[in-house]
This record gives C-alpha cells, sequence and structure tokens, in this order.
C-alpha cells in the first residue's frame, strides 16, 4: 500500500465545503472523499506554517519536540554576542527557515519511517533521502517571488508539475504541499477568488495525478487532504511591540530589532495573531517565568487589548500546570494520572461551563464546541517545552499582533486559538472515525495504512484512525 498526504496550507474547511457542494472540487470528491471521507479535524497552537506540519511528519505536537512557535527566543543565546543575539532570535520566516529541521528534538519522523518517501515543496525535510526533496531550490526563488510580488500561482503550478513527475517513481509515501491558498489568503482576504482558484488549482493538480496512475495500470493509493491552519481577515493590527515601546518598555523583536539594547521583553509572534513574551531577554537566565514572577502591570496592560481573547503561562507554587486569563477570568489546567483538569478560580475563561476532569480524547469532544477548541491540550503542550515563552497571548478573532508595517501587509491570518483558526479539514480516502480527530492523528493512521511496524518504543501524541471510534455502520442501506 501507498500514501498521498496533500496539504492545502492554510485551507478553510468551510471554503472547502462551499466549493464541493458548488461541484468546483470534482476530483477531491471522486477519489478521495466518496472513498473515504471528510471532517472537521483541529490543529496545533500556534496554529502556523511549518510548526503545523509537525503533528502530520513527526505525530508529536510541536510543543513534544522543542518548537514553540514559528518565532522563538533561546533565552541562553539572547544574552551572548551581536552574532548570538540574531541567532537566539529565531524566526522560520526568512533566512532561518531550515533551521526547524535541526531545532525539533530527536524523534523520527514519516519520512524516516518511510524510506521510500518523496516531498514536494516542503519546509520540514528531516529524514528525506538523497532524492526524497523535490522543488527545493524552485520553493525558495518563486516562494520569495510569491511573498513579494504573491506570484503563489506560478509556485503552486511548479508543486503540481512536480507530483505528476513523481506520479511512477517507485515510491511509497508522497508529501506534497501548496502554499498558494495561504499566501494569497495573506495578501487578500480567505474568500478571495484568487484563493478560491488556488483550491480548484489543486484538485486539478490531483485529477492530473490520478489519470497518470490509471494510465499505466497503476493502483490508486490512499489519500490524504488536510490543511495546517484555517485563516480570518484582520481588522486590526493590534501590535504588542509597539504599544509596549510606546510605554516605556523595550521590546526585543522582529524583523531589525533583535539587537535592541536593554531589552525588557521579547515578543515572538507567530501567525500573527499569536504572541508569546520572554521577560528580561538579556539576563541570560533559562528557567521560563511562572505566573507570580511576570511583571503584573504588563500582564494586565496586555489583557486589557481588545485584540487579546486570552493569555496563558506556567503556574507558580506547588498545583503547577498552566494558568489562563481573561481580563476578568482565571483558571488552571492540570493534567495527571491520564486525566487533564480544568479549574475556573474567576468567571470560565475557556468556556466549558465550569470545573471540568476529563480523559484527553473525551475532553477534545468537549471543547469542540466552544469558542478555543482543543485549548486545554494545546496550552498543555505548548508549555511542555522550556522555549515557550513566559506569557503567550492569542488573538481575538479579526485582530493580529504585528504592524501595518509588515511587507507585505497581512490582510488575512491564523496563529490564534479561535476555531477558525484551530478548525482544518481532513479528507481521506479510509474510514474516518465518528470521534473528534485532531491533525497529530494522521501520522499513526499513515503509518498503519502503509503496514509498516513503528518502532517499540516510538511515543507519538496521536492515535490511529482505527483506534478511535469509527462511524456505525448504518442498519439500512
Ligand atoms: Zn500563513
Amino acid at each position: 500500500m501507498r500514501a498521498v498526504l496533500v496539504l492545502i496550507d492554510g485551507a478553510r474547511v468551510d471554503v472547502l465545503r462551499e466549493l464541493l457542494g458548488r461541484g468546483d472540487l470534482p476530483n477531491l470528491s471522486r477519489w478521495v472523499i466518496e472513498r473515504g471521507g471528510l471532517t472537521t479535524g483541529t490543529t496545533v497552537f500556534p496554529s502556523t506554517t511549518g510548526v503545523a506540519y509537525i503533528p502530520f511528519l513527526f505525530g508529536r505536537y510541536p510543543g513534544s519536540v522543542g518548537i514553540p512557535g514559528i518565532r522563538w527566543l533561546d533565552r541562553r543565546g539572547a544574552a551572548g554576542g551581536w552574532r548570538e543575539q540574531w541567532r537566539a532570535a529565531r524566526s522560520y520566516c526568512g533566512v532561518q527557515g531550515g533551521w526547524l529541521n535541526g531545532d525539533i528534538t530527536p524523534a523520527p519522523s514519516l519520512f524516516d519511517l518511510v524510506p521510500q518517501s518523496i516531498a514536494i515543496c516542503t519546509p520540514l525535510t528531516r529524514g528525506l533521502g538523497p532524492r526524497g526533496n523535490r522543488i527545493a531550490v524552485r520553493r525558495a526563488v518563486l516562494g520569495a517571488a510569491a511573498h513579494y510580488l504573491g506570484t503563489y500561482p506560478a509556485l503552486d503550478r511548479a508543486v503540481a508539475r512536480a507530483w505528476l513527475d513523481a506520479a511512477l517513481e517507485p515510491w511509497r509515501f508522497l508529501f506534497v504541499v501548496f502554499p498558494g491558498v495561504d499566501g494569497i489568503s495573506h495578501l487578500k482576504d480567505p474568500r478571495h477568488p484568487a484563493v478560491l482558484e488556488s483550491y480548484r488549482l489543486v484538485d486539478r493538480a490531483l485529477g492530473a495525478f490520478v489519470a497518470r496512475v490509471q494510465q499505466r495500470g497503476g493502483e490508486l493509493p490512499e489519500f490524504f487532504v488536510v490543511s495546517d491552519h484555517g485563516m480570518t481577515a484582520m481588522r486590526e493590527h493590534s501590535d504588542t511591540a509597539t504599544l509596549l515601546e510606546a510605554s516605556g518598555v523595550r521590546t526585543l523583536r522582529h524583523p531589525v530589532h533583535v539587537w535592541r539594547r536593554g531589552a525588557r521583553v521579547a515578543t515572538m509572534v507567530s501567525g500573527n495573531a499569536s504572541v508569546q513574551l520572554y521577560f528580561d531577554p538579556r539576563s541570560g537566565r533559562e528557567r521560563p517565568l511562572t505566573e507570580p514572577e511576570i511583571p503584573a502591570a504588563i500582564l494586565e496592560r496586555l489583557l486589557a487589548l481588545p485584540a487579546v481573547q486570552l493569555a496563558a503561562c506556567r503556574g507558580g507554587g506547588d498545583a503547577g500546570g498552566v494558568v489562563v486569563r481573561t481580563r476578568n477570568a482565571r483558571a488552571r489546567l492540570t493534567e495527571a494520572l491520564g486525566l487533564i483538569r480544568y479549574q475556573p478560580e474567576t468567571g470560565d475563561p475557556l468556556g466549558l461551563g465550569g470545573y471540568v476532569e476529563l480523559d484527553d480524547r473525551d475532553l477534545l469532544s468537549r471543547t469542540r464546541e466552544t469558542a478555543v477548541p482543543d485549548a486545554p491540550r494545546q496550552l498543555l503542550q505548548l508549555f511542555q517545552t522550556v522555549r515557550a515563552g513566559d506569557l503567550v497571548l492569542a488573538a481575538a478573532r479579526g485582530t493580529d499582533f504585528r504592524g501595518p508595517w509588515e511587507v507585505p501587509e497581512h490582510r488575512a491570518g491564523h496563529g490564534s486559538l479561535i476555531a477558525e483558526h484551530m478548525e482544518v479539514p481532513i479528507a481521506a480516502s479510509v474510514v474516518l472515525p465518528h470521534a473528534a480527530i485532531r491533525t497529530v492523528d494522521l501520522m499513526p493512521t499513515i503509518l498503519e495504512r502503509l503496514d509498516i511496524t513503528a518502532p517499540s518504543d516510538l511515543v507519538l501524541d496521536g492515535v490511529p484512525f482505527s483506534k478511535l471510534a469509527t462511524v456505525p455502520e448504518p442498519l439500512v442501506r
């Protein structure tokens, strides 16, 4: 058996469903959904490109493998010389992009476990063989042009051609990334006609690939068509770094203030609708701060911003865990003996209706109808890594944390914990479970379909579809 994982970066599940309803995605419908199904899954926090690819390829949460965001601060390096300071202000958005592979802590990727893997247009390449990483140069050149000039269709067409070229090769796992939906959405709007055309381009590429496999009498592989995050239009930019500077708090930030002298805080933005703050970034202190140590005046000022949906940090004292804050509410999340406990102290910041203590998968289902799906698990996984900020902010709908100065300006974005960023389409040619699923469940599912026995000591955060409740068979057909 063979498997193809197609990642439409930034595809919204509702937009995908509307296009399917209009008959605009006939190949996705026929070759994938009619054989299996389509469901709404949830991604990871921060819901951003690269970071949110980790679950698909490693079956782990980003926080489980040391990647807290697309930008983060290496606390030790930030206290060093000018070269170390630049390195420490990690950003996978530019020339440091390839460092993502080395920064992920040791764990085998799908590429390691399936040696006959080919990947097209991916920032995550760890474990690929010498000929496995396709169009890497075109990805760099066309990707840079697309970022500044909006020429994403040229990049997507190059992906489609490379996919078709690979059709008849002896691969077992193909990973195909289409960046156009995300890229054009950022410049325009998630429902702009040019964005909708990018979905159709992916569908035509799928049709061409299937036709080529069938021409040669080949058996169709299993298909998984997914997205790494949703997106929303941004009405207001609430640049936390500029706001802090305006109130006299020197702030280390990208792109050019990574050498900020006397910085009292560093702001590392992902998406752009989430930001992680690191206090005293030149102190060389490697230990993250807990709630009682975070400057209260700054925290309260940030919580008062309409742009902030919620804030979270590591809890202090013996209770530990993660403290979730909104302006008027406070709760603590802890995990012990396989159960996650949500203890509201004031109000109900995650909207769960009060005290909850549930198993991980039951809590996932319970959160799916809230404004912040899977928030308990996602906040706990993020703060597993010491690299995560002292404080994280998730943006409210329609707002992000970078200024209009960004080139190009982001008119739409993602990165927050809100439903429209966390919900993603998961289409598969295999039977989908009835239970709520996450993007982290794809990797173990693909391993199982490929009949690959993972090493017995392999730790995964995801669960294969077969181990989750499947759709009950209808009694009468
Ligand atoms: Zn994006």
